[in-house]
């Protein structure tokens, strides 16, 4: 959904909030603050590149799941499924909206050992105790349940298809940013490029055209550029841009199964996406690339993925790539997971950054909780204070052992 005209300037000269990065994070951000009674104030969203056409929310895989090994995640995501399967009451009953197809397809964690295994049978404890039902289920049981796999170098897996799957993640932004925009908030194509603080506060952001605006509050989104005003503040952001392939295939042979999302032991992880199939898989060497490098690399299809894809699944020995695309995660080098929450000096400057591979399905949760710390000084619903940028100070990363 593209705003009818691009806005350059803003309205005014202060804003009570002003959000850089007007994607699936700072979207959600930005509604669940203007759809707060007790939020009074004006929004501002600065976009570099309003199509989105770089950032990670349009080169996302759209997948939701529950098995996490850590609790809070487990909670974010159960309050996530919760908002994409009743979408339109909680869009205030809005009845323009339409329903978020959300396909439960499951995931299915696959081991080839008996250590990964042990890791699947804890988590398994963690989310029933939260009522996930997840199923552990060993070489053969695993093969009765999905006959289309070829076991034999598997120890066994675990899996779930309640609240798991994927969902079209286009609507819930097109109707955040579109009820955003009808309460109030402005929204334009500019960037943010230095920030001046003074007593411990933000009071001014710089835009790239050479205007400033005064802040009361300054929310940093900015996905893969997290890190840019670092030096401004002296905190190290960790994080950087990623490369993540997605691959797109059919199969000659018919399958009469739906795939869940299937994360093999080799690391590549795959399912079906309507009558295709995608795959998603890192590069050889994972490190930070330049922030315009998409490039595809097909050999790594040809000669790494399209192997293991036909020894995990014999039927899928004649494949078709049909398309292919890299994104860039923006990846939390300290411990792969959201850095959410007030600067550990500056108290109206905010974070909502490093969200690896799950800040999509992570959105809602982050939008609430951030809106809820902007205008309450603290967390009413979910408490996020362990994904504090605090703890990259204070050295404690955030356990969270199913990263994908
Ligand atoms: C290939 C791939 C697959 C993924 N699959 C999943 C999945 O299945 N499930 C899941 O939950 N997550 C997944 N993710 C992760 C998820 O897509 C991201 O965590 C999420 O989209 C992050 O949203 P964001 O708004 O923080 O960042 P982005 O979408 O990157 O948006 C940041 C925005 O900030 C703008 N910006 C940057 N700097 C400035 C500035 N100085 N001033 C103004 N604007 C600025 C950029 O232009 C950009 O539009 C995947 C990611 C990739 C790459």
């Amino acid at each position: 959904m593209q705003l009818n005209k691009t806005e350059y300037k803003p309205k005014h000269n202060y804003y009570d909030v002003v959000i850089a990065g007007g994607a699936m994070i700072g979207t959600g951000i930005a509604w669940f603050l203007i759809s707060n009674k007790d939020f009074k104030g004006k929004i501002l969203i600065v976009e570099k590149d309003p199509r989105l056409e770089f950032s990670s929310t349009s080169r996302t895989n759209n997948s939701i799941r529950q098995q996490f090994s850590n609790k809070l995640n487990i909670e974010i995501s159960k309050f996530s499924s919760n908002y994409i399967s009743n979408f339109q009451s909680f869009m205030e009953n809005d009845e323009r909206i339409p329903e978020v197809s959300f396909n439960k397809i499951g995931y299915l964690y696959l081991a080839n050992d008996s250590q990964k295994m042990k890791v699947l049978k804890k988590n398994q404890k963690l989310q029933n105790s939260l009522n996930i039902p997840t199923q552990i289920y060993d070489q053969n049981s695993l093969l009765e349940k999905f006959p289309y796999l070829n076991n034999t170098e598997l120890v066994g897996g675990s899996y779930n298809n309640f609240n798991e799957g994927y969902f079209d993640s286009s609507i819930i932004l097109n109707w955040w940013r579109k009820k955003s925009f009808e309460k109030g908030v402005e929204f334009i194509k500019n960037e943010v490029v230095h920030i001046g603080l003074k007593a411990k506060k933000i009071n001014t952001i710089y835009l790239k055209d050479g205007s400033k605006i005064n802040v009361g509050n300054f929310v940093n989104a900015t996905g893969t550029r997290a890190s840019i005003f670092d030096k401004v503040h002296s905190l190290k952001i960790p994080v950087e841009p990623r490369k993540r392939y997605s691959f797109i295939f059919k199969s000659e042979k018919k399958l009469k199964f739906t795939l869940p999302l299937i994360i093999d032991p080799t690391g590549i992880h795959f399912r079906s996406d309507g009558h295709q199939f995608l795959c998603g898989f890192a590069p050889e060497i994972d490190e930070p690339v330049k922030y315009d490098d998409f490039k595809v690399d097909y050999k790594l299809w040809e000669e790494k993925i399209w192997p293991i894809l036909a020894n995990r699944i014999p039927l899928f020995e004649r494949i078709k790539l049909v398309n292919a695309w890299a994104g860039h995660y923006a990846f939390n080098t300290f411990d792969q997971n959201g850095i959410i929450g007030p600067h550990p000096e500056f108290s109206n400057f905010y974070f909502a950054n490093g969200f690896s591979g799950h800040g999509l399905q992570q959105s809602p949760a982050v939008g609430r909780a951030l809106s809820e710390q902007i205008i309450y000084n603290k967390y009413k619903s979910l408490d996020l204070k362990q994904l504090s940028p605090k703890r990259l100070v204070e050295k404690k990363p955030f356990l969270e052992k199913a990263i994908i």
